[in-house]
């Protein structure tokens, strides 16, 4: 199974429409099954909005077992692996372009730690996450990372 970076050739749809300008950075995000089964999406993408994220593409969807094992092929080696294709697989899940200055950062600034035991007070994922699998949210950890992510979901009419 080869991973999400092995996706070449298409269009960038992580970079706006040639007849607007970024303002700032881009991250990418999910809300995850559990939050989304929770019924936390209008909660989750209020505190984005209110943090200043301005939201350039967003879907309701669902990944099937091998797309969420191609998303998180970087683990694949991991402990966790299976549980998670399995959790990321189990329901319906929120994916968005966020732009920001600096999102990148900010945005995992305000999801918080993995383990939501570990995350500072006020954040996403201590506020809504039930455990470091079903931890609400997922946050891009750097800009090449966030470009390939939003393009493994968006196509080039799904994004501002
Ligand atoms: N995860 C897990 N057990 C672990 C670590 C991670 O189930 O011990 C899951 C969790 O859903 C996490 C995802 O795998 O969000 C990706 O892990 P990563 O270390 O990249 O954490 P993140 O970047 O999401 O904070
Ligand atoms: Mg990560």
């Amino acid at each position: 199974m080869g991973g999400i970076g092995q996706l070449k050739g298409k269009i960038d749809t992580f970079a706006p429409p040639k007849n607007r300008k970024m303002k700032g950075n881009r991250t990418f995000t999910m809300i995850k099954p559990d939050a989304v089964a929770d019924n936390n999406i209008g909660n989750i993408l209020a505190m984005i909005n209110n943090a200043g994220f301005r939201i350039v593409a967003m879907k309701y969807t669902r990944l099937s077992q091998d797309l969420a094992g191609k998303f998180y092929a970087v683990h694949k080696e991991r402990p966790f692996f299976g549980e998670l294709r399995d959790y990321m697989s189990s329901g319906p899940i929120v994916a968005a372009v966020l732009e920001k200055d600096n999102a990148v950062e900010e945005f995992r600034t305000l999801i918080g730690a993995t383990n939501p035991a570990d995350a500072a007070e006020g954040t996403i994922r201590k506020l809504y996450a039930k455990s470091i699998g079903e931890n609400a949210v997922h946050g891009s950890d750097s800009d090449e990372n966030a470009a390939i992510e939003a393009n493994f979901f968006f196509s080039e009419f799904e994004r501002f």
